[in-house]
Order: C-alpha cells, then sequence, then structure tokens
C-alpha cells in the first residue's frame, strides 16, 4: 500500500485523482509533498491505455452502446487503486 514517505502515514487513494506532473500529492497527515516517478506513471500510462482498450472491446461485445464511456469510468476507477496497492510515491524537491 502507497504510504507518504515523509510521515509513513497511508495515503487516501481518491487523492491520487488529482496528481499530475504539475500537482504533487499532498499528504494529509504530515503536508509533504511527494509524487510518482516518471517510470512508473509512464507504466501506469500503458496500463491504463491497455485495459481501455480492453474493456472497451469486452462491453461493446456484450452491451453495445455507451461501452467505451463505461470503460472509461472502470479505467478511471481502478487507477488509484493500481497506485495505492503497487506504486509508491517520492518526495519532491522543493528547491
Ligand atoms: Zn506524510
Amino acid at each position: 500500500m502507497t504510504t507518504c514517505p515523509n510521515c509513513s502515514a497511508k495515503c487516501n487513494p481518491l487523492k491520487f485523482l488529482q496528481v499530475t506532473k504539475w500537482t504533487p500529492y499532498v499528504c494529509p497527515s504530515c503536508s509533504a509533498r511527494s509524487d510518482f516517478p516518471l517510470k512508473q506513471s509512464i507504466i501506469l500510462g500503458l496500463a491504463a491505455g491497455l485495459l481501455l482498450g480492453i474493456f472497451s472491446y469486452l462491453l461493446a461485445k456484450f452491451i453495445g452502446g455507451f461501452s467505451v464511456i463505461i470503460a472509461v469510468i472502470l479505467v478511471i476507477t481502478i487507477i488509484p487503486l493500481i497506485q495505492y496497492y503497487f506504486m509508491y510515491l517520492e518526495k519532491v524537491d522543493d528547491s
């Protein structure tokens, strides 16, 4: 599970949805700023694209219309869970 690199408090996966290259994760316990390493973000991006493709294909087969919208919602729900269980945060340099 992803924890704060500064105080080891458990992270809130919902907050990962707001984390981008420009807005780091802010720990609710100690206010330290941290970010996912670039390599992990790239792998996550590829995994998200792959999942989106698979879900769109499967949903289109079984339910037809709106499959892409549902696939996008599923992937957006799954991404923070992947980040929470498989990724780790690194401290952001304030310099
Ligand atoms: Zn912290």
